[in-house]
């Protein structure tokens, strides 16, 4: 049951050579049934994939357990559910496109009209840059695989076969698929996977905090990077290097703003080149930063631009690629030439997940949610850096409506934790039996609430925060 869990949850810190030898007990003695899933992202020493957390219903800000209990869900979902758990106009459109037609493909020139109306809605509203189309997929993964399969085909289409590499940054998460997760630059989703592919380079990550040099500011800092990103591009040779993809605030490798001044000196250089820019906008697209696209707040001006999540506020699976003129023009003459572009999925433009889009696009712009968003993130935001001041925090991070946590000893990114310790764990634990459900990554915590939390939902996030620090500080001293 949901409560099982969180016992569980809660007695694994400083337990967990305990808890391993149990765990491995019993796949000896029964073959380690758990239950009947393979869990995405299962369970190392820290969680379980024996008595998972069963979520029930949603609500607003809150999601509920098999056993009722109600949650804060300062993650919403997996940074997806924006516009929170019960959006009855997000449903009402499922459930008339269902009625109308619930599939119909976009494969040899046939399509339905959720589609092509989403398209030109997503054309309309990504503004850093003029683009000229929208590719559909099903997720984030499917978005980044698509891009390296748009950027080959585009560079062998100018007959440059050997411009075929793509540069990523240490610590971004691109997806889980074999490219994406070669893409992305966290090693446990390399390990034992035969992957990064070897057409794919990583390059530095950005974060300040953890691995600016004495005395060096964040421009120089931003500086230096864009020049070890030369470096790299040199040595590898330019003519060998087809694209950069970034998150413009990294995700999942632990909510790391850019430093200052970082993309415009990224840019210079990967223009020089003749690099194109992929902006993942997978998290940071419709308003989590307070402003409509991540390229936006940063001045971004990408070739590709992948997107998901909050497309549908997660309601359904649904993700698009969005590419600039000049490639769907290339794009355009080289399928010409082929035959066709046989690229695509079965439920490419699905259309009830394009009509669940066109919804949510349309909430988002009748409820002004960039303004929303900016008009709660200051409380978010101060009211959590106020707890920086912990003994146990290294850094509290983060822009809008996403934030990070990383705790380490004596204030030092070079004094972790002992992993076996499992302090992000017992912070996420506290959480959880206080009614917040968190993501923990080993000693980092990352939130991103849904962008229709009220002012008391933040407080009330703050206060579980601070109920949850105060805790995991007695129990590391
Ligand atoms: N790109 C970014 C920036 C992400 O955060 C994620 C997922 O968290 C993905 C891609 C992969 O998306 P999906 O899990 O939908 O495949």
């Amino acid at each position: 049951s949901g409560r099982a869990s969180q016992e569980h949850a809660i007695l694994a810190p400083f337990l967990s050579r305990l808890h391993s030898t149990q765990a491995s007990a019993q796949k000896e003695d029964s073959g380690f049934k758990g239950h009947d899933m393979l869990a995405p992202f299962t369970a190392g020493w820290q969680t379980t994939d024996v008595n998972p957390l069963i979520i029930e219903r949603s609500e607003g800000s809150y999601v509920y357990d098999i056993d009722g209990r109600k949650y804060l869900d300062s993650l919403a979902g997996l940074w997806c559910t924006s516009l929170g758990g019960n959006e009855s106009r997000l449903v009402a459109a499922a459930m008339k496109q269902l009625n109308t037609l619930p599939f119909y493909h976009s494969f040899w020139n046939r399509t339905t009209r959720p589609s092509l109306d989403l398209a030109k809605d997503l054309l309309e509203m990504f503004t850093a840059r003029k683009m000229g189309k929208v590719f559909f997929v099903n997720s984030g993964s499917e978005a980044n695989d698509t891009q390296v399969k748009l950027v080959w085909y585009y560079n062998n289409a100018l007959g440059r076969p050997d411009k075929k590499k793509f540069i990523a940054r240490s610590k971004s998460y691109h997806g889980s698929t074999l490219i994406s997760a070669s893409l992305t630059g966290l090693p446990a989703l390399h390990q034992k996977f035969d992957i990064p592919a070897p057409f794919v380079l990583h390059t530095d990550c950005p974060h300040y905090w953890r691995f600016h040099l004495p005395g060096e500011t964040e421009e120089e800092f931003s500086t230096r990077l864009a020049k070890n990103l030369e470096d790299l591009i040199i040595k590898e040779g330019p003519e060998t290097i087809a694209a950069f993809i970034a998150e413009p605030v990294m995700g999942a490798g632990g909510v790391i703003p850019p430093p200052a001044t970082y993309f415009e000196k990224i840019q210079a250089v990967v223009k020089k080149y003749d690099i194109l820019f992929i902006a993942d906008e997978v998290i940071c697209a419709f308003g989590r930063l307070g402003t409509m696209f991540g390229c936006d707040k940063y001045n971004i001006k990408p070739d590709l631009v992948s997107l998901a999540k909050a497309l549908s506020s997660g309601y359904m699976p649904i993700g698009a690629v969005i590419v600039s003129p000049e490639i769907s023009d290339v794009i355009h003459s080289q399928s010409n030439k082929l035959g066709s572009f046989s690229h695509g999925f079965t439920y490419s433009g699905h259309p009830v997940a394009c009509a669940v889009a066109i919804e949510t696009l349309k909430i988002y712009k009748e409820r002004n949610i960039v303004e929303k968003v900016n008009s709660i993130s200051s409380r978010f935001q101060d009211g959590l850096k106020a707890f920086s001041d912990s003994p146990i925090v290294g850094e509290i991070r983060g822009t809008g409506l996403i934030l990070g946590t990383e705790f380490v000893d004596n204030k030092s990114p070079n004094d972790p934790f002992p992993p076996e310790w499992g302090v992000g764990a017992y912070f996420g634990a506290e959480c959880q039996k206080n009614g917040m459900l968190v993501r923990v990554s080993g000693d980092t915590i990352m939130m991103s609430p849904p962008f229709i939390i009220s002012p008391q939902e933040v407080d009330e996030l703050i206060s579980i925060y601070g109920k949850a620090l105060k805790a995991t500080e007695e129990r590391v001293k």
